[in-house]
């Protein structure tokens, strides 16, 4: 056996066991009793004795000439259909049928299969012309002796009769004849269901395709757009199938019904394919499987145009295609499941059915499988299937990317908390340091301003300092209308001193006379300064003329106490003479009055014998 026959052979064990039986097979060349029949249908694959027509010559007269009668084979087929695949030759299939009642009888003879290019039925009469009528894709549907989406010839069986039917079929498409007797009730029954059935998936095809147009509309996402492609494609792919298209839409146009077939399923791969790389992101993940597909695109989009010119030669190899394609995608899909890309679960699990139903129907075209209940609707079945699991696919998706949304927002949030407290952070470290550095100025300030109003030699205020304290106390005591007093010291004889001990002794006792200033005018609000060289003073502020003496006084007695040795003094100790003078600010005087008074009232003392004090006469 051939690789080809063991593969029929395995396939064709495998599928009888779905295989739904018809009648019970009956010898070939037995005439089939149409009025004693028991089943409301029957198959008439056994019952067909087979003529091959390859050159499509034969006549319906030449049916009845004994050397053509003897070439009629027993087919061995036990199916539903009789299956010749993809031939250039026609069939005659030669059927008897016998009514043995008294009334006539009425049957529907249905060829199951919408894509069959032509078929006659020819009853010889008895004089030895022919009854025939004729049906197929090749010619107008209105031209039909029956209005079905397969192929139906009414027959009526005179009472006590038995005629030999001849049933003439040739393809484009594959030759497929599942040819079935029925009893006209019990048809316009399975009519009404069967017509039924295919509403009910064009119905869901089309709400899911307005569903997801909306879905296009408004969440601007191409995959939608590419799901009502490929899913309006494949319906239509689907009508062309079922013989529903020749039906309703393209009802007198044998050209294109001779190469519909071929083009619609060309342009449902074309679409399956596309949405199979933006559902997948292929290019991205698959870039090698992407090329492979892209190429295949290219070719089922060339594909009508060889189709339309060489249609015979192409069909059988575009079948074998649709079988590649088909391998191809569940490949893919499965290459993207092992990529750990989630979106292509649901994608596999989609199309093993599509693609399962799309195999079993491409082996049914090459007749390497039996047609039976299971092969012709795995397809539409799958495909109705595969449209909810791939809207299912999508709405994972968009809930993927919703939740990647939600993760990305989420963590640009966090980046930016992060941030604003890095920030703020950084702002209260910028803060502290800038108070400390703050609080570091002030302290250098404050040194610097003391050092500013500081003696540097003595420790106590410099001249500076006395110059803004007199003008302020001056002022105040003006407010105040009280009296302001200011004593100048002069150390007594003190260049001698200098000179008698040298200029470093000179500063120390500079130090010594601040020192017995600073112990003996210590009132809050008084001031010691060293108003230059060996001149000092002092500013009493609410004092009065005597008090400001007596302080004077204790001074002069204060130093005479700490007794620093003066050798070239008339006292024999380092004396000092002072000045004082004591007013009420008005608006008349000026501190520089006061000064002078006491400049004046210390030339006095000095004049008068040094060490002591003198007040102004006019304190
Ligand atoms: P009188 O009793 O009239 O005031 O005589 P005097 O010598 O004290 O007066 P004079 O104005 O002639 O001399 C002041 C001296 O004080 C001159 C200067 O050498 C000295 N002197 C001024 N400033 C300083 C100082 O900062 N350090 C030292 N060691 N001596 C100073
Ligand atoms: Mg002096
Ligand atoms: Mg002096």
């Amino acid at each position: 056996m051939t690789p080809n026959g063991l593969c029929r052979c395995l396939l064709f064990s495998i599928l009888l066991g779905l295989n739904l039986p018809a009648a019970a097979a009956l010898t070939a060349n037995k005439v089939l009793a149409a009025d004693r029949l028991s089943q409301p249908r029957i198959s008439l694959s056994p019952y067909f004795t087979v003529l091959e027509d390859p050159e499509q010559i034969l006549t319906p007269a030449d049916m009845q000439k004994p050397e053509i009668a003897a070439r009629f084979k027993t087919e061995s087929a036990k199916t539903e259909a009789l299956s010749f695949g993809y031939t250039r030759s026609a069939y005659w299939l030669r059927l008897s049928l016998a009514n043995t009642g008294n009334s006539p009888v009425e049957r529907i003879l249905e060829i199951g299969y919408a894509r069959l290019s032509s078929i006659q039925l020819h009853q010889p009469l008895a004089n030895g012309l022919f009854q025939s009528s004729s049906a197929g894709m090749d010619m107008p549907f209105a031209a039909r002796p029956y209005p079905n989406r397969f192929f139906v010839f009414p027959i009526t069986l005179p009472a006590h009769s038995e005629h030999t039917y001849y049933l003439r079929v040739a393809s484009k498409n594959t030759l497929l004849v599942p040819a079935r007797l029925w009893e006209p009730r019990a048809f316009h029954q399975h009519e009404r269901n069967d017509y039924l059935s295919q509403a009910w998936y064009f119905g869901m095809a089309t709400a899911m395709i307005l569903f997801n147009l909306l879905l296009f509309v408004s969440l601007r996402d191409v995959i939608y757009l590419l799901y009502v492609n490929f899913v309006t494609i494949m319906a239509l792919a689907f009508a062309e199938q079922s013989g529903l298209a020749t039906e309703f839409l393209w009802t007198d146009s044998p050209r294109w019904t001779g190469i519909s077939t071929g083009v619609c399923y060309s342009a449902t791969f074309a679409a399956l394919l596309t949405f199979t790389r933006h559902m997948l992101n292929t290019w991205k993940v698959a870039p090698r499987l992407d090329r492979l597909i892209k190429i295949s695109i290219g070719i089922y989009l060339l594909i009508p145009f060889g189709l339309a010119v060489a249609y015979p030669y192409l069909i059988t190899w575009l079948t074998l295609f649709h079988l590649v394609t088909s391998a191809l995608v569940l490949y893919t899909g499965l290459f993207c499941i092992v990529k750990r890309q989630r979106s292509a679960i649901f994608f596999v699990a989609a199309f093993t059915v599509l693609c399962l139903g799309g195999t079993v129907g491409a082996l049914r075209a090459l007749a390497w499988v039996p047609t039976n209940f299971f092969t012709t609707n795995l397809l539409q079945l799958g495909s109705a299937i595969e449209m909810l699991l791939l809207a299912l696919a999508l709405a994972d998706r968009f809930n993927g990317m919703r939740l990647d949304k939600a993760k990305a927002q989420k963590e640009a949030l966090e980046a930016q908390q992060r941030l604003v407290e890095n920030l703020r952070s950084s702002e209260h470290i910028l803060e502290t340091r800038v108070a400390e550095r703050t609080a570091e100025l002030q302290i250098l300030n404050r040194k610097l301003e003391a050092l500013s109003t500081t003696d540097g030699l003595t420790g106590i205020a410099n001249r500076r300092r006395f110059d803004e304290v007199l003008a302020n106390e001056w002022n105040r005591a003006e407010r105040l209308a009280q009296p302001l007093a200011l004593a100048m010291i002069d150390i007594d004889w003190f260049k001698k001193y200098n000179d008698r001990y040298g200029h470093q002794a000179g500063d120390e006792c500079l130090q010594a006379v601040a020192a017995v200033l600073t112990a003996n005018i210590c009132r809050t609000g008084d001031l010691v300064a060293r108003y230059g060289g060996e001149e000092f003073a002092f500013i009493a502020p609410a004092t009065g003329g005597v008090i400001a003496l007596d302080m004077a006084r204790k001074v002069c007695a204060a130093l005479q106490a700490t007794a620093l040795p003066h050798p070239m003094s008339v006292y024999g100790q380092v004396t000092v003479s002072i000045g004082i003078a004591a007013m009420v600010p008005n608006q008349q005087l000026s501190p520089d009055i006061l000064l002078k008074s006491a400049d004046e009232a210390l030339y006095c003392a000095k004049k008068q014998g040094r060490n002591r004090a003198v007040l102004a006469a006019q304190s």
